[in-house]
């Protein structure tokens, strides 16, 4: 695509960095095919095509209008227009880059001010997030049943005790996250039983917090910097004492720690450690492909179909691992329609954008009704929660049911109980 970035860009490592992803694209359009937004909506300004367009006149010096906003606003960020493209056109970077100047030409109303203003102070900090969770999950038996169904019930869990390992001769760092631990914290520490059972120990460094996607894909980039930062100190002497990986059960996560070398390859005090830090991040799928797992004893039961989140797929390009894994242990996997398409989840787009995301959600749970299985799973708490609102059937991350099956054994009949809560 021929370019000509205005003036005050053409200069910067930002307009050079812009115009190089602009140049590359075709505009031979085979993006809009796979792009959830524009096949429900129809028009190109909601394709990925559109969009660069729109940031294209943006950085040749165009004025901006609110209509380039409400565009960029209805964009999921799934990136399965990066896997359609042909040319490799890393369409979520040239987001990131542009946002920042969209946002400071167009001003937004006080309601979205005071709804993101909101969002960025509880979401990303696990200590205000948990009470207000609680709070909620009191009052929820009064609230309408529409309301109602947006509060996650409190999830049954194991004692810490039951879920250390003890005979673990290696070690990795766990992820836990902002929303994940009050969410669902069994996830986590189904994560450690299993891995537990293939001598390998978790550990949690106390300090390490949200991954920064949420503050840095709200457009409060330098937030979202400093909670990288933040984790990478905190990490740090665990990385020094020899761990061998950042296990991360959240594929939206994992997406955004596995990109810390490159958001952070300007900041000479942690552009190292960064890049040292991406390169140990791993979602819990790579770990557990890369072992011998002929030693376990499972007993799959259910067969299953596997919601594959966006960013496992194309944020990670991890598509296909979890069904070959649980294949391979046994389990019937059912094959689900249209399973590049996104939930609707997508970060906070499901709060910013609830008719889309209602749409794309209805979607979804019929692809994954018509499969046949008889368990839902996904690779992701935000999709595990936002698809759990609207079916009676629970959706639950894929390590629970390899957790579960661990358990159905004739060792594991007394756990039988809690693991059918
Ligand atoms: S598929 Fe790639 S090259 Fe073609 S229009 Fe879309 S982004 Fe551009
Ligand atoms: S990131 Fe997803 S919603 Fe956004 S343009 Fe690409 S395919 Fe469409």
């Amino acid at each position: 695509m021929q370019t000509q970035i205005a003036e005050p860009f053409k200069e910067s490592p930002m307009g050079a960095e812009a115009e190089a992803i602009l140049r590359k694209c075709v505009h031979c359009g085979f993006c809009l095919a796979t792009c959830p937004t524009y096949k429900l909506t129809g028009d190109e300004l909601d394709s990925p095509r559109g969009r660069i367009y729109l940031l294209k006149q943006l950085l040749e010096g165009n004025s901006v209008s609110a209509k380039t906003q409400f565009h960029l606003d209805r964009c999921l960020g799934c990136r399965a227009c990066e896997t359609t493209c042909p040319a490799s056109v890393p369409y979520h970077r040239l987001v990131e880059l542009s946002i920042p100047l969209v946002e400071a030409e167009v001003p937004r109303s006080l309601k979205q001010r005071l709804l993101r203003r909101a969002i960025l102070s509880v979401l990303p900090y696990h200590q205000r997030f948990s009470p207000i969770l609680n709070t909620a999950r009191l009052v929820r038996p009064l609230l309408p049943k529409q309301l109602a169904k947006k509060i996650p019930p409190r999830q049954a869990t194991h004692s810490q005790s039951e879920a250390l390992p003890e005979s673990a001769t290696r070690s990795m760092l766990i992820l836990e996250g902002c929303v994940q631990p009050s969410l669902s914290p069994e996830i986590n520490q189904a994560t450690a039983r299993v891995l537990g059972r293939l001598g390998i120990k978790l550990e949690a460094a106390p300090k390490a917090g949200c991954c920064g996607a949420v503050s840095y894909h709200l457009n409060q980039q330098e937030d979202g910097l400093d909670f990288m930062r933040r984790n990478i100190d905190a990490w740090w002497p665990q990385i020094e004492r020899g761990c061998e990986a950042i296990v991360i059960t959240a594929s939206g996560c994992g997406t955004t720690v596995k990109e810390y070398g490159e958001l952070l390859k300007d900041d000479p005090a942690y552009a190292e450690k960064a890049k040292r830090v991406s390169a140990l991040a791993a979602d819990l799928i790579e770990i557990l492909s890369a072992e011998d797992l002929s030693a376990l004893d499972i007993h799959p039961e259910q067969s299953l179909a596997f919601q594959c989140p966006c960013s496992l797929q194309h944020g990670q390009k991890l598509g296909g691992k979890v069904e070959a894994l649980l294949r391979q242990l046994g389990f019937e996997m059912k094959p689900v329609r249209d399973s590049h398409i996104c939930c609707g989840s997508a970060g906070t787009y499901s709060i910013f954008q609830p008719e889309l995301a209602t749409e794309l959600r209805a979607n979804k749970l019929q692809s994954l009704h018509d499969s046949g299985a008889q368990q839902y799973i996904s690779a992701n708490i935000g999709c595990i929660m936002h698809l759990s609102q609207e079916t009676e059937r629970p959706v639950r991350h894929w390590i629970q049911i390899i957790d579960q099956a661990l358990h159905s054994g004739p060792q594991g009949h007394k756990n039988k109980k809690r693991d059918s809560l």
